[in-house]
């Protein structure tokens, strides 16, 4: 038995696993399958969910009763660690990218209307200075006598890895119920933490399965790193050490495109496409840009006939607004 640290039940699992029929037989390649981590919930939906259970534990275990975490304007992490605290009850800030100007939309949006306090910080300083930023914050607050936490960039960290560790578990147990045996595991990779989870569990759970990361931003090398990092971390909190060494890691780079959160018409065409396709929204920052490399990689040979596909559809939903008007429906 693999031993988990304590959990804040807050998802709603085990998310299914569904067959894309169509997309499959169009490429004429591998079956392609998705696990549907869109579902962990509504406003709370996606892959962060599933860190900050472990994450949120940790941090009220241990008599926090104040969140600092950070992102873009637009993250799903921020929104999501937003309402878990609100909904038990703790204060939270978010430390803001103001790269671009901050909208009172989608995911902003709700960051507000679940009470959390926003701090926009200049690019060139939140890209040059970031742990400093939430240190200081920390500091701020817990000197007006709260006891504060910080969750780094997608709580992509020891603990939060928890939270993927255990989805390769439930993907273990579905493919026992469903009479499924995956080749192969797709997921984007934005911090790296679904990977480094994935990559864990599939050493404990799914001996034949390979996990492949496909980045949306940074490059290969950088998640190479960041990954053998934070897997070394989550070992802290495991009574045996599970390496993620480089032999491992597999990424493929080449669909950041015009660069993170950046869209290009081609990956928007292919969204498109695939909501009329399947009845699946993709979002363009993470899930559009990975599975537009996944079918190019499918068209390319990587992936072949015979072969079964889970693609982990790690939510992202309100990202697809603010871009709206980027979309062209021809009639
Ligand atoms: C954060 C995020 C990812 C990337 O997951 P990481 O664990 O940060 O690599 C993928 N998809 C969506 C929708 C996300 O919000």
């Amino acid at each position: 038995m693999f031993k988990y640290p304590r959990r804040e039940k807050l998802a709603f699992l085990p998310t299914p696993i569904h067959k894309l029929d169509k997309l499959s037989k169009l490429l004429d390649g591998p079956e392609i399958y998705l696990k549907r981590d869109d579902l962990t919930g509504s406003v709370v939906g996606g892959n962060k969910i599933r860190k900050l259970e472990y994450t949120i534990a940790h941090a009220i275990d241990n008599g926090y009763d104040t969140l600092i975490t950070c992102g873009g304007i637009q993250s799903n992490h921020c929104r999501a660690t937003a309402f878990v605290a609100s909904k038990l009850g703790l204060e939270c800030h978010l430390v803001l990218n103001k790269k671009e100007e901050p909208k009172m939309e989608a995911n902003l949006f709700l960051d507000k209307l679940a009470g959390a306090h926003t701090h926009y910080i200049l690019s060139e300083e939140y890209e040059s200075d970031l742990e400093n930023l939430l240190k200081n914050l920390k500091e701020k607050l817990d000197q007006e006598g709260r006891k504060a936490y910080i969750i780094p960039t997608g709580a992509s960290f020891g603990i939060g890895n928890f939270g993927y560790i255990k989805a390769a578990e439930e993907i273990s147990e579905q493919c026992i119920e469903e009479k499924l045996d995956f080749d192969y595991i797709v997921t984007a990779v934005g911090s790296g933490g679904t990977y480094t989870g994935l990559s864990i569990g599939q050493k404990l759970f799914l001996p034949k399965t390979k996990i492949v990361g496909i980045n949306v931003s940074d490059n290969k090398e950088y998640f190479v790193e960041k990954i053998k990092k934070i897997s070394k971390e989550s070992s802290i909190y495991m009574d045996r050490e599970i390496p993620i060494i480089e032999e491992n890691i597999h990424i493929i780079d080449g669909y950041v495109g015009l660069g993170y959160a950046q869209s290009k018409p081609d990956e928007l065409k292919f969204i498109t496409d695939v909501a009329r396709l399947e009845g699946v929204v993709f979002d363009p920052v993470y899930t559009g840009k990975a599975m537009f490399g996944l079918v190019d990689q499918i068209n390319k040979g990587t992936f072949k006939k015979g072969e079964k596909i889970l693609f982990v559809h790690t939510g992202g939903i309100f990202g697809i607004f603010p871009k709206s008007d980027m979309f062209n429906f021809e009639e």
